[in-house]
């Protein structure tokens, strides 16, 4: 999407990665770039000056083209893990484009040092939030910290309503199946089914989401709803509460689904 001279695009990467960078005229800062290959030849053919990689974790498939990278276009990468040339805390302030607040915010779960980057272009604001949330989905809890997981859903879902948020992986249809084997009298998330696969049939991807349309049909947003509760409850043949416990059930369900 384009902001006055902002761009925000994705490189695409492995099968389903999407490598996202911000652009301000020739200025290009990358995030997660798993692969160096296509992103190299994105900055040499369009010219740019790499100001800086973001890294939400350390897991390969975001971090593997960082080396490579770097020997071309030496650039300061911030971040939480081994790559990382600057270590960030959370809740930091970062200045990497003039115009452009970046705030780091910890959302441990997927990994212990899993990071998001929250920025504010105009007033509007963009979430790069790696593996811990998808489209119709969240990421796995690595760590076994549900509790940490929960917490980091909580905090993205208390952001701005009008946040977009750009996911690392198109994982969205896999994800609307496992929400329909859930909720199979959902409408919504047939609704949600339809409207992805229009995208997908006009070869769009089906990211970046906007929050508060995200929660209306991602169920790992959604565990304060009784009716998830409820479907949950059914499936498991016991009472599962709305909260940690709705939450905690539905991501069981989903790494062994
Ligand atoms: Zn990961």
């Amino acid at each position: 999407m384009s902001t006055s001279k902002f761009i925000i695009g994705c490189i695409k990467s492995f099968v389903d990665n999407y490598i996202w960078y911000v652009q301000y005229e020739n200025q290009i800062i990358l995030i997660d770039p798993g692969q160096s290959v296509n992103v190299i030849n994105y900055i040499t053919k369009n010219n740019l000056n790499l100001v800086a990689i973001l890294l939400t974790h350390d897991h390969n498939d975001h971090v593997g083209g960082v080396d490579d990278i770097l020997n071309l276009f030496p650039a300061p990468v911030y971040g939480n893990c081994a790559k990382s040339t600057i270590m960030v805390n959370n809740n930091q302030k970062l200045k990497l484009f003039k115009q452009v607040d970046t705030t780091v915010l910890y959302i441990p779960g997927h990994t212990n040092n899993s990071i998001c980057f929250l920025l504010n272009i105009n007033q509007q604001y963009h979430l790069f939030s790696g593996d811990t949330l998808f489209a119709m989905g969240c990421g796995r809890v690595f760590t076994n910290d549900y509790m940490a997981m929960f917490n980091s859903l909580n905090l993205i879902m208390n952001l701005p309503a009008t946040t977009i948020i750009y996911p690392a992986h198109e994982y969205t249809m896999a994800n609307i199946e496992f929400a329909k084997y859930i909720e199979p009298n959902n409408n919504l998330i047939y609704e949600r089914e339809v409207h992805e696969q229009n995208k997908l049939k006009l070869q769009q991807i089906t990211l970046p989401i906007i929050l508060q349309e995200e929660v209306k049909t991602n169920q790992f947003l959604r565990f304060n709803d009784a009716e998830l509760a409820k479907a949950l409850s059914n499936k498991l043949n016991k009472n599962v509460e709305k909260g940690f416990d709705c939450f905690y059930n539905l991501r069981q369900l989903k790494d062994n689904y």
